[in-house]
């Protein structure tokens, strides 16, 4: 329906170019060549002429007894047209244009008008203005209607949305009893975990229409605009009957107001929020209507979204665990050719990857496939996906590098993997490269991070000295004034570290075993002493790395010479070198 609607600013757009076509191509027809006055009177006085054509324009027409047509100057006297049809010449007088000429010109002005008139009532927001809607209708669409078999894994969010399912076919049932089915449900995990897909299956599953659209879109310049698409979202879904509407990044519009950290309201969200609320308390439980929210924090929404009769129903969609990547996995290969390939072996590796993570690292490793003209999709192809997935494509064109700079980066990378390695075992180094990524990373060390739900204390603390040991690696070698801006991205991600330590998994002084965040607007006067901490946190760690570098350093050494050399190093290589 949308789409169709998209489409109508297309008739305007012929109708204006096809005018455009009749005027030139008859205004190329009436060109004729222009002659003197003098000719003009010779042929006059030699009875040559048949009709003249006079019109507003300072030239008239002369059509000869022969047929031939010029154009000459109208000399405009009062005498002229008595004087021709004294002669019995004809003279058509075409002051006013024929309609022929009127006709296409009106058209293209009306077509422009329409034009202009439907750009301005898009961007105004009617109700074809929700342009990134998505809406597919399952009712009908069977064949496209996904179902709980396309999503693999998050097994306690299918059983929970299989009782919406259920009441959206038989509403009845449920009222029955009296039963209070839910109206919103929040669907809430990291990005890429699958709620798009799962809101999706729920639609499919009960066979009605799905409507889809993001809470950004809702969220625009001019006060009211939000909220008038949020009507006319939900008039939209209730012409259908039964219909499920999925709401995607719901914080865009439903983020808890003033919590302390910016106390400035916004007219145009709190409108569209407003808006929205009302939509959902104006159905009744006989409408068939199930409203699914995707936001990826629980904890960042206003508390008026989350009230009973509301969006009363949370569901966690998390990341998928060894078994469930495993599912995925098989699911996304399944369609794909494929040899010798151990799935259970890279469902291991594949520690905290989304759902969405593992089907582009399959995708891609069926491009390489395809770019190889392989017969199947093998597991060199996986692993390379891995790294493309991970860390980006590898620059082709390296001949730029320099020496120096190779070196810098093969010391750096060394101090990263030699770290992991000595440190955490259990986390195996992968891979090492000193190729540049299209990313942007000059190199960079792959390993696999350890599958549990919670890290002890001396793990987050080991952790941080891998991240470090790159820039402490640069220093060793080179010297305090030679460091390199390569270590930015270890420094954001080991003071995230400490600062979750500190503030959110109490192990540290300043604030013992309180959550900053839950302290609310207090909590900037303890802004500074945390950072002291902190910073006090990973200095410490920084020396030890230096320390261990330092102690280590004929292995840092060899591979940094290795990695020069063949610049990428795998697990076995490493292992034999250290
Ligand atoms: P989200 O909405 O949570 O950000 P999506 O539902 O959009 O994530 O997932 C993006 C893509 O990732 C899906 O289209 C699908 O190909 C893949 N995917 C994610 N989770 C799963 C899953 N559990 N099973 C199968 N495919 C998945
Ligand atoms: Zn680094």
């Amino acid at each position: 329906m949308n789409k169709i609607k998209k489409y109508y600013i297309i008739i305007p757009i012929i109708t204006a170019i096809l005018s455009l076509i009749v005027m030139v191509v008859t205004s190329i027809n009436s060109k004729v060549v222009n002659k003197g006055y003098s000719y003009f009177t010779e042929d006059l006085n030699s009875n040559k002429i048949s009709t003249v054509i006079v019109d507003t324009s300072p030239k008239m027409t002369v059509i000869l007894n022969s047929g031939d047509k010029y154009s000459t100057d109208n000399p405009h006297t009062d005498t002229l047209k008595e004087k021709l049809l004294l002669n019995g010449i004809e003279v058509k007088d075409e002051t006013t244009p024929p309609i022929s000429k009127t006709i296409p010109s009106g058209i293209l002005g009306l077509s422009l008008f329409a034009i202009v008139a439907m750009l301005v009532y898009k961007s105004k927001g009617g109700v074809s203005s929700v342009t990134s809607m998505e809406m597919q209708d399952f009712s009908k669409d069977k064949k496209a209607a996904l179902n709980f078999d396309a999503v693999a894994g998050n097994e306690e969010a299918k059983e929970s949305l299989m009782d919406v399912v259920d009441f959206l076919k038989n509403p009845e049932k449920y009222q029955k009893y009296g039963a209070r089915m839910p109206k919103g449900v929040i669907l809430y995990g990291d990005p890429g975990t699958g709620k798009t897909l799962l809101a999706k299956a729920v639609a499919g599953e009960a066979g009605v229409p799905f409507y889809a659209l993001s809470g950004s879109d809702f969220v625009q310049v001019y006060v009211g605009v939000g909220a008038a698409r949020v009507r006319n979202l939900f008039k939209k879904a209730k012409s259908q009957g039964k219909a499920v509407i999925f709401i995607d990044e719901i914080d865009a519009i439903g983020k808890a107001r003033g919590n302390g950290k910016n106390g400035s309201s916004n007219d145009e969200k709190d409108q569209t929020l407003n808006a929205l609320l009302t939509e959902m308390s104006g159905f009744g439980q006989e409408e068939g209507i199930v409203v699914i929210a995707a936001t990826n924090r629980l904890d960042m929404l206003d508390k008026a979204l989350l009230r009973p009769g509301r969006f009363d129903r949370h569901i966690e969609v998390a990341l998928p665990d060894v078994n469930a990547r495993e599912k995925i996995l098989s699911l996304h290969l399944k369609n794909k050719p494929h040899e010798n390939i151990d799935i259970k072996d890279i469902a291991k590796k594949t520690v905290y990857f989304s759902g969405a993570k593992l089907e582009s690292l399959v995708n891609e490793s069926a491009i390489l496939a395809a770019k190889d003209n392989s017969d199947y999709i093998t597991y060199d192809h996986i692993e390379n996906a891995y790294s493309i997935t991970l860390a980006g494509h590898e620059k082709k064109e390296r001949s730029y590098l320099k020496e120096e700079d190779k070196l810098l980066t093969a010391y750096h990378e060394a101090g990263h993997g030699l770290v992991n390695m000595l440190l955490l075992p259990q986390d195996k180094v992968s891979k090492i490269t000193i190729i540049p990524t299209t990313k942007g990373a000059g190199g960079y060390t792959l390993s696999i991070p350890e599958d549990t739900n919670y890290h002890r204390i001396d793990y987050l603390k080991n952790k941080i000295k891998v991240s470090l040991g790159g820039r402490a690696a640069e220093e060793i070698i080179f010297g305090k004034d030679k460091i390199s801006t390569g270590a930015h991205g270890d420094i954001s991600q080991t003071t995230d570290i400490a600062l979750k330590m500190v503030t959110e998994y109490g192990m540290g002084e300043t604030l013992g075993l309180i959550n900053l965040s839950s302290v609310g607007p207090l909590y900037s006067s303890y802004g500074n002493s945390v950072i002291e901490e902190c910073k006090n946190i990973v200095n410490d760690l920084y020396n030890e790395t230096l320390k261990l570098l330092n102690k280590n350093r004929a292995s840092l050494d060899k591979i940094a010479i290795e990695l020069l050399e063949k610049e990428t190093l795998h697990e076995d290589e490493l292992n034999k070198l250290v």
